[in-house]
């Protein structure tokens, strides 16, 4: 199988990780890439959110398979252009993926799906802004409706600042605060069949004990030690079949990978948001412990064969990524800087570029993280500590904190 990967950041570079060391790939191609990812695959030129474009360099490379790393190029129409070529593609449509896209969708569906999720207003102007802030009280939670990379949410206690990000996004959703630890669970489905992989956890806020504003995400663990029996069982016949069901009646089936973000609230798991792809830095702990061969399980979605796939194997242990991100983000992050000490295994790139000379640099906000499996989450968090701190990179910064809750048993849901 050929196979081009579109996308270019530390997702992709787990992704690539995966594809390459499936027998059953003969070839990876990744556009654009990254230094990391040139480890393991051709690297190609292409603006990711260009749908001709891609399609045309999937014509090109002979792909068999072309699998979209970010929500971007979803949201553009990427995998409708690649279908059409009659090219396997694992991804969403572009009217699909309005699930991550448009969080007012989201809630539609879910609405019409019976899906358990926090009860929320849309709002376009301040009058109705105030009345739902009125109505939820604090802490409010303020989501900006179009895509922002994860960072278009404010949860404050600070009416001014709710209100303040509302003006600034003008289409926002406001919703009542869910209460609970967090959870990540990945669900790859050919839009009918549908497989849940291991759930893990991120970390969002940039500061040490959940501090600072919000990020892309710091770090990942999984599996997770303190998730309630049956939990997965439970999301998948509660939230992700009527979801999927409802998009089918909708004419708009999901296919590809449905990432559905949990608060295990003390009445049970209810969905803070649906995103259209692997999330980013989740992927690299859950495919970390994937045994079963990446391509083939993608390719089995892409071509409505998943329920003819055998059940999926997990390597025994634990996962943990720590996230190393420039200095300034995720406000503003310097690009630029010489890193060194990252050309090894277990450090995942993805903000990074390398000059003709070989010197490699910053070129994002989050500019690489250390992965690592162990025995248990605790040697696996030791393990990912050791890489990032063998890493070199002027004003940089890391949570110190990943796991460690999990690893010391301090995670409970309320109650
Ligand atoms: P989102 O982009 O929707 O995942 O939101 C980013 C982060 O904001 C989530 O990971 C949560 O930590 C937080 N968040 C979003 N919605 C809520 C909510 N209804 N209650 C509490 N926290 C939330």
């Amino acid at each position: 199988m050929r196979v081009l990967l579109v996308g270019g950041g530390g997702r992709e570079h787990a992704l690539a990780l995966g594809l390459a060391g499936d027998p059953a790939v003969e070839a990876l191609v990744a556009a654009p890439g990254n230094p990391g990812i040139a480890a393991v695959a051709e690297l190609r030129e292409v603006t990711p959110t260009d749908p001709a474009a891609v399609a045309a360099l999937a014509v090109e490379v002979a792909a068999d398979l072309v699998v979209i790393g970010p929500e971007a190029p979803l949201v553009a129409g990427v995998a409708d252009a690649v279908r059409a070529k009659g090219i396997a593609v694992f991804g969403p449509s572009a009217e699909a993926a309005r699930l991550e896209g448009s969080k007012t969708f989201a809630k539609d569906v879910m609405t019409a799906a019976g899906v358990p999720t926090a009860r929320a207003y849309t709002c376009e102007d301040a009058a109705a802004v105030a009345h739902a802030l009125d109505e939820f009280g604090a802490p409010y939670v303020v989501k900006d409706d179009g895509l922002a990379a994860g960072k278009g949410v404010v949860v404050t206690d600070d009416r001014a600042a709710a209100e303040r990000h509302a003006a600034e996004c003008g289409r926002v959703v406001i919703e009542e605060y869910l209460s609970g630890p967090e959870v990540s669970l990945f669900v790859v489905t050919d839009g009918e069949a549908a497989v849940p992989l291991l759930p893990a956890q991120d970390f969002k806020r940039v500061g040490d004990g959940d501090t600072g504003p919000n990020t892309g995400g710091m770090g990942a663990y999984t599996p997770l030690p303190w998730t309630p029996p049956n939990l997965v069982d439970d999301v998948m016949r509660d939230v992700v079949h009527p979801t999927l069901a409802e998009l089918r009646r909708r004419g708009t089936p999901f296919a590809g990978l449905l990432y559905v973000g949990l608060a295990i609230t003390p009445s049970g798991p209810r969905v803070i948001e649906f995103n259209a792809r692997f999330g980013d830095p989740e992927t690299q702990v859950v495919l970390a412990l994937l045994e079963t061969p990446l391509g083939g399980l993608l390719h089995a979605a892409a071509t409505g064969t998943l329920g003819a796939h055998s059940p999926l194997r997990w390597r025994d242990g634990a996962a943990v990524t720590v996230v190393v991100a420039a200095e300034g983000y995720p406000a503003g992050p310097r690009t630029g800087d010489v890193i060194t000490g990252a050309d090894r295994a277990g450090i995942i790139h993805a903000g990074t570029r390398r000059d003709a000379d070989g010197t490699l640099r910053s070129a994002g906000g989050r500019v690489l993280c250390g992965t690592a499996t162990g025995p248990d989450l605790a040697a696996a968090r030791d393990a990912a500590y050791a890489l990032v701190r063998d890493v070199e990179l002027a004003g940089s910064h890391h949570r110190t904190d990943i796991a460690a809750a999990a690893v010391d048993g301090r995670i409970t849901i309320p109650g």
